[in-house]
């Protein structure tokens, strides 16, 4: 079992699915594990439903989980051993779905409440999906292309038996591209036959959808657009800081821009960029691709990845990875609202922090579901091997992100309570229902 090396250090026992609902806590701890974290909110959620404890149980319990071993023979002739998951949360609504993530902190907890996230993000916005996610704790920047190709077509070999695309669908995530996911579909192929719908994210001549790469990150623009002017903020002119410019980060941006936002800053992973009169984001996304960072832009302040979360600006938009902001750096923001570009960037003790401080957080399974959503017009398309124009994807895009937000906000309302909770009151109340149904 690879280790954890996820921040913060100090947990001490790692709590199970089936820890019973009254021993979590009703103020969340800093040292919850992701997974917790998640069945942190579910819990919460549950109990302002007034749901029993075994039907808690059953919906926050993965319906399955796998982990194989990734013998890698690496070209300068050494062996490395890499895992590969696959956590399937949930599938009461639809097959499962959600991304692929390769990165060296991936570990068995954080796919958990990864996939978790994606059962709830998917009911959020009402595709008929569930949730599953999926990754290899790999590092691709120190893998050749020969590698990482033959460490996913590895990776498929072993687990073609348990996807498909009325059984698990993944994408991309962080560090996986569309070039991943077309040697996802040929791998595919040569077990079960070519079957464009078992991954979406893919390049348009495997059967990919225009705009795909830039759903997330507009539809992070799209729910911004709507939540603002609840919070009192004029999204025109308004200031915002990105951490993160890989694709939810980069298009978040852009696509904010282009709704007259002023991006005054944005980061990488090697620090962030500054500039209050606004910065050009198109420069930035062709900087990034030439060089593979923003930090060498001209005409501009540097600052680091703690400084851009401090920012005196409008609207924050962590879209980098999990825990960005904790408890320790919660009272930094300076933001009017918090939009989670990112999966989980904000805890649970962080987020009720911000609460108290009156700053609006747009919750993850509500703010960056553009992405799974745009995966499902793709599987559509596949299963009907039918091509969407540019101009429909758009429109329906806009149309179940408008639907969802305005959902969330009537049971943030009827609940009286944060819109996290009421995401996941709605979420929560639309698996029951379907577990229900089908008599689980
Ligand atoms: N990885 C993305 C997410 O976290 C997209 C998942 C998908 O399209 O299936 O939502």
């Amino acid at each position: 079992m690879p280790t954890t090396t996820s921040t913060p250090a100090a947990r001490t026992t790692l709590r199970s699915a089936e820890t019973p609902a009254h021993a979590m806590p009703s103020v969340a701890s800093v040292d919850l594990t992701p997974f917790e974290a998640v069945n942190f909110q579910v819990d919460r959620a549950a109990r302002a439903l007034g749901m029993p404890e075994h039907q808690q149980v059953g919906l926050k319990t993965p319906f399955r989980e796998v982990m194989v071993e990734l013998p890698l023979h690496r070209d300068d002739g050494t062996m490395r051993t890499y895992h590969g998951y696959r956590i399937q949360h949930d599938n009461s609504r639809g097959p499962m779905k959600g991304g692929l993530r390769f990165h060296p902190r991936v570990e068995l907890d954080e796919v958990r409440a990864l996939a978790s996230l994606m059962t709830w993000k998917t009911a959020v916005v009402d595709v008929p999906f569930g949730g599953a996610k999926g990754g290899i704790d790999c590092d691709p920047a120190e893998l050749t292309r020969k590698e990482l190709e033959y460490l996913t077509r590895l990776f498929v070999g072993r687990i073609h038996m348990l996807i498909g695309e009325n059984e698990d669908i993944p994408a991309p995530d962080v560090n996986t591209n569309p070039q991943v996911m077309a040697w996802i579909v040929d791998e595919y192929a040569k077990y079960r036959g070519f079957t464009p719908g078992i991954v979406t994210g893919k390049p348009l001549p495997l059967g990919g959808l225009v705009g795909r790469l830039s759903a997330t990150g507009r539809g992070v623009a799209i729910v911004t657009e709507r939540a603002a002017p609840d919070v009192g903020v004029t999204l025109r002119g308004a200031r915002v800081a990105v951490q993160g410019f890989g694709n939810v980060g980069s298009w978040a941006a852009h696509s904010l821009a282009a709704l007259g936002a002023r991006v005054v800053a944005v980061s990488d992973v090697h620090g962030g960029v500054f500039h209050g009169d606004g910065l050009d984001v198109e420069a930035l996304m062709a900087e990034s691709r030439s060089t593979g960072s923003i930090i060498g832009f001209d005409g501009v302040e540097r600052i680091s990845n703690e400084e851009l979360l401090a920012l005196d600006v409008d609207i924050l938009v962590p879209a980098a990875l999990e825990e960005a902001i904790r408890a320790d750096n919660a009272g930094d923001v300076r933001a009017r609202m918090v939009v989670e570009g990112a999966n989980a960037p904000v805890t649970p003790s962080a987020d009720d922090m911000l609460m108290t401080r009156g700053i609006t957080v747009v919750p993850d399974i509500l703010a960056n579901a553009g992405g799974v959503t745009g995966s499902y017009f793709e599987w559509v398309q596949n299963t009907q091997r039918f091509r969407w124009s540019a101009q429909r994807v758009e429109d329906e895009l806009v149309r179940t992100l408008t639907t969802a937000y305005g959902d969330v906000r009537a049971a943030a309302r009827e609940f009286d309570c944060s819109l996290r909770t009421g995401a996941f009151i709605l979420a929560v109340r639309r698996v029951a229902e379907a577990t229900e149904l089908r008599g689980g």
